[in-house]
């Protein structure tokens, strides 16, 4: 039930953005960014505000297209000046949001008649600011006086470089943060769910797949707290190095136990045991590099590190996925989750490399895709166990049961009779022990061919199953030997029983061919008494019982004495 609901939540989850994105881009106050312009710098040459605002003067800038601008991967700041114009007799206040969460140095000027009246420093590399908002990224709390401001953002970071640039009226943006945070909920409420499904898969079935399901999206999960901005905000705001290197070491983590997952869901070691050596060396050498760039503060080379290994490892999940094809029962399903993730993945690179203009739903599609790739998964993962139980239980009935006339064999009697026993002998009541022959087998065997013999078999087991009691234990001893343990019976109930049974199968011959097949058994009675209490002296005095039976002419019931 749980996986369906966490399915149906995964599918639907993407599409909330859908109409949360015209709340956040409305804006129904008069008070908007009349012009926005942009220019970038050089690399290791900052410009003071006074050398950007004289670029911006010199026409050196270039008009933005879109409200959105993204960079990817460049060790170039970005400078932006949005003008805008408060056309009130009063100073109204606007929240600005001016960068995503990767950016390192963001700077905010607001400039009004030449004069800087605030200036905000803030970004992942900045000890505790208090402008991070998670989801949503930094934002200002900007008092606009009448007449014309000009906003002045420099933006600069080793990671991706988004600028998502808005200024919104209070009441609108709480409740598109409301809508955002509500989906990050989402999203992580269906990934701890089914965490927590896969836990207890792990726990209960012993399966070392669902144990790596559960690091594999565990990992997800840090590594988007880490770039929604929940980690910087909540867990580490003192320790900026922590924000620029955790979610990149985490992106390389992600990947390799993606892989580690996969080896073990397409039991690799065994199918491809080199394909799966390359992938382990590969995912050593990928998370030493990645150590190592982030102990060293390389953080340039670690960005590229990260999104390149990501990107190239959810390609080869892909791979392995098409070549596996048909290998597996649910191989199919396998390929359809990794290429949701893989979708995913790549809208949000997109995203972020600027190749695609920048979007909510396009800047969050990587956690929608593992969202769906996750679902997928846990169910293929539970019906897998499903199927593994399924096995456990048939293994389990055929070391129990006698395939031909399905009654249970005699490891099962042994172990089902001697708790009965036991049972009986706590309440002091009597058991006994019934032993069945029948008579001139090998003769019908002789005469009518082994399939009959089987036939009869099978006819006398069906007749006894459902003449005997259900706290009875009845079972096949081998051969044409059948026993039968009488709970709470003594001897002489159980002499009764045997004979009313004897009689009866006595009067019902196989029709077989047009011949009816006369079939009669030859039983032996035993029953528990002081000095006789285990199922092994009740099976001799019985089967002695059964030889007496036969020697004083067969189709009789004797009880040992
Ligand atoms: P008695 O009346 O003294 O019990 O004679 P019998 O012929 O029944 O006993 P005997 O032990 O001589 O023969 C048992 C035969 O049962 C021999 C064996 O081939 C046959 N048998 C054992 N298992 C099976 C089986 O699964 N199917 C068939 N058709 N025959 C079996
Ligand atoms: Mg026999
Ligand atoms: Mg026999």
């Amino acid at each position: 039930m749980i996986r369906y609901v966490a399915l149906l939540l995964a599918v639907f989850f993407p599409f909330f953005p859908v109409f949360a994105h015209p709340i956040i881009e409305s804006n129904n106050a008069r008070i908007d960014i009349s012009s926005m312009d942009y220019f970038q710098e050089q690399p290791n040459s900052p410009l003071s505000l006074l050398e950007a605002k004289k670029r911006f003067q010199n026409d050196e800038a270039i008009s933005a297209k879109t409200r959105s601008l993204t960079f990817g991967i460049s060790n170039k700041a970005t400078w932006i000046r949005l003008s805008v114009y408060n056309d009130t007799m009063q100073t109204v206040q606007r929240r600005l949001r001016a960068g995503q969460i990767w950016v390192e140095k963001l700077d905010v000027y607001l400039v009004h008649n030449g004069e800087v009246l605030s200036h905000w420093l803030t970004g992942d590399g900045q000890h505790a600011n208090h402008h991070l908002l998670p989801d949503i990224g930094y934002v200002f709390n900007v008092q606009l006086p009448p007449g014309e401001s000009s906003i002045y953002i420099r933006g600069y970071s080793l990671d991706p470089l988004t600028l998502p640039i808005q200024l919104q009226d209070y009441s609108v943006a709480q409740l598109s943060d409301v809508i955002s945070h509500m989906i990050s909920g989402g999203l992580y409420g269906v990934l701890l769910t089914l965490i927590g499904y896969n836990v207890v898969l792990y726990l209960t079935l012993k399966q070392t797949v669902s144990l790596y399901y559960c690091l594999y999206i565990s990992c997800f999960i840090i590594m988007n707290l880490g770039y929604s901005g929940y980690a910087f905000a909540w867990v580490y705001p003192h320790y900026p190095l922590l924000q620029n290197y955790a979610t990149l070491f985490f992106m390389v983590f992600h990947g390799v136990c993606g892989l580690l997952f996969v080896s073990c869901f397409l039991n690799l070691p065994t199918r491809m045991p080199k394909a799966n050596r390359v992938l382990k060396i590969y995912s050593i050498i990928a998370v030493v590099a990645s150590l190592v760039l982030c102990v060293t503060q390389q953080h340039l080379w670690g960005s590229f590190l990260s999104f390149s290994f990501l990107a190239i490892t959810t390609l080869m999940l892909i791979g392995i996925g098409i070549v596996n094809l048909g290998k597996t029962a649910d191989s199919i399903y396998f390929l359809v989750a990794v290429t949701f993730s893989m979708f995913g993945l790549f809208i949000t690179t997109l995203s972020v490399w600027g190749i695609i203009p920048y979007t909510y739903i396009g800047y969050n599609s990587a956690g929608y895709g593992v969202l769906i790739e996750a679902s997928i998964l846990a169910i293929i993962l539970a019906n897998r166990l499903k199927g593994i139980e399924q096995e456990r239980i048939t293994a389990n009935y055929l070391a129990s049961y006698d395939p031909l006339t399905l009654l249970r064999n005699r490891r099962s009697f042994v172990d089902v009779g001697r708790q009965r026993l036991h049972s009986d002998m706590t309440s002091q009541s009597p058991t006994s022990f019934v032993m069945m022959d029948i008579d001139h087998f090998k003769r019908i065997n002789d005469t009518y061919g082994h399939h009959v013999g089987d036939k009869v078999l099978t006819h006398v087991a069906t007749f006894l199953k459902e003449n005997v009691r259900t706290q009875d234990v009845l079972a096949r001893w081998g051969g044409e030997e059948m026993v039968l343990l009488l709970s709470d019976m003594d001897k002489d109930d159980a002499c009764t029983f045997a004979e009313s049974l004897r009689e009866r199968i006595q009067n019902m011959p196989l029709h077989v061919d047009e011949e009816d097949i006369d079939i009669t058994i030859s039983f032996g009675v035993a029953c528990t008494q002081s000095h006789n209490r285990t199922l092994d002296a009740l099976y001799k005095q019985a089967d002695i019982a059964c030889y007496q039976a036969k020697s004083l002419g067969r189709n009789r019931v004797e009880a040992y004495r």
